[in-house]
């Protein structure tokens, strides 16, 4: 199953050449004014493109050697949730620094008590005139100490229902009372930290959306954090995928044990299950369907799968697993054999495989849990009872009846 691009006079190609042409050396600038960098983005932010130019844009750009700028959590999750729910002075002030990567964004979700359980956040948002003062934690906040702003969640109406005393904000990184912590993770990088919020006043102008409505922004947020129709590598659509592990077997030309070698088609298998999930997606998106059940199924999926190729590349390299800088390679040929640097086969220097697999660790925790995703795709997709309703006792009709 493969997705056959529209051929070379199609009319987003043509625009995308001629755009290039006249613009050679694009900036990131030239790139978030084009709406090259959001092309599904209604104008003037995108180009309101339908899928498959979407998919042709993706294909002319990565031809070209073109690269959108980086800001994951801004171009990804905060953008369209400003998009979507924002004043257009937020729109005016924020999108365009956003898709050029001149402003980078973090997110300030994740509490020490509050991260499967979302809605339980206990950091505060207090109006005071045209501001709100802010007190509490955030932790896990992936590029905090790079970042000019951050979509914040915090309670504003501690006592309305958990979901419904919540309120959606842009934060400031640099107002006075915001401190940022690193946390150096196991691969030795600080890419997450923690933020503490002392007497913080935000204005109210940064709200998004009502206050106290900030629930049903932040599961859009969340939605765009699980929807990814990225590329195929096993680090959440990023690095190695289990082809490239094939290719590098292929290429050393030595023999496996039976057991890594029934464990290799175990991985490659569960990769094309994946692939397939993939093309499935991109397809009902190109009709116009709303994202599916395939979505968790997927996200379940590949994170454990990202954990299944990594461990397996370790144990292809033997005792040069234990080394920080050696990969698959080396336990096939031997440490001085060295490995084939990245090319267009995919095939990755060893550092990639030996951080890569102390990052797997996170695929199943970030972006939603494996267990939490299990639990939607029982209750929402099957329609089993809530696991919390069965550890009361409840009886299937009476779960049903308590979610009407
Ligand atoms: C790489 C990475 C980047 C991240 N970046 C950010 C970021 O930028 N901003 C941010 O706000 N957060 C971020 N996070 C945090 C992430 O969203 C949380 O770690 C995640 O939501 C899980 O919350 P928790 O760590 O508090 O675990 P908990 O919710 O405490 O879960 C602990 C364990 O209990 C299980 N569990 C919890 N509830 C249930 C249930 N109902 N049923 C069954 N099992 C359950 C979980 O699956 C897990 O195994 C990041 C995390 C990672 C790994």
């Amino acid at each position: 199953m493969e997705l056959a691009l529209p051929g070379e006079d199609h009319p987003a190609r043509v625009a995308f050449r001629e755009w290039l042409a006249a613009h050679p050396d694009p900036s990131p600038m030239d790139l978030a004014r084009s709406g090259y960098v959001g092309p599904h983005w209604p104008e003037p932010w995108g180009l309101s493109a339908g899928p498959i130019d979407q998919l042709v844009i993706d294909d002319e750009m990565r031809k070209a050697g073109i690269k959108r700028p980086q800001n994951r959590i801004g171009i990804g999750w905060a953008g369209p949730t400003i998009l979507q729910y924002g004043t257009d002075a937020q729109r005016e002030r924020y999108l365009l620094p956003l898709l050029a990567g001149d402003e980078i964004w973090c997110q300030l979700f994740s509490e020490p008590d509050s991260g499967s359980d979302l809605a339980s956040l206990s950091t505060r948002a207090v109006r005071d005139g045209d501001e709100y003062v802010v007190n509490g934690q955030k932790i896990w906040t992936s590029f905090g100490h790079e970042s000019q702003f951050g979509i914040l969640l915090a309670r504003t109406d501690p006592d309305a229902r958990k979901q419904d005393g919540i309120s959606y904000f842009i934060c400031p990184m640099d107002a006075p009372g915001v401190t940022v912590d690193p946390i150096i993770d196991m691969t030795g990088l600080h890419a997450f930290n923690q933020v503490f919020f002392d007497d913080v006043r935000i204005p109210a102008e940064n709200l998004v959306g009502e206050e106290n409505g900030g629930w049903a922004l932040a599961k859009v947020t969340l939605g765009n954090e699980r929807v990814s129709l990225s590329g195929e590598g096993a680090l959440w659509g990023d690095g190695p995928s289990a082809e490239a592990l094939v290719e590098i077997v292929r290429r050393s030309g030595s023999m496996l044990t039976p057991t890594l070698a029934q464990r290799m088609v175990q991985v490659w298998s569960e990769s094309e299950i994946l692939r397939i999930l993939r093309m499935r997606q991109i397809g009902a998106a190109i009709e116009g369907l709303k994202p599916g059940p395939e979505v968790s199924v997927r996200k379940a999926m590949a994170d454990e799968h990202g954990k299944h190729l990594m461990d397996l590349a370790k144990d292809v390299a033997g005792s040069y697993g234990l080394l920080a800088d050696a990969g698959p390679m080396e336990g096939l040929q031997g440490r001085h054999a060295g490995e084939p640097v990245l090319d267009g086969g995919g095939v990755w220097p060893a550092l990639v495989w030996s951080m890569g697999y102390l990052y797997a660790q996170a695929l199943t925790i970030g972006g939603g849990t494996s267990e939490v995703q299990r639990n939607i795709i029982g209750e929402r997709i099957l329609g089993l009872p809530r696991e919390a309703d069965v550890e009361e006792g409840l009886t299937w009709a009476e779960s049903r009846a308590r979610r009407r």
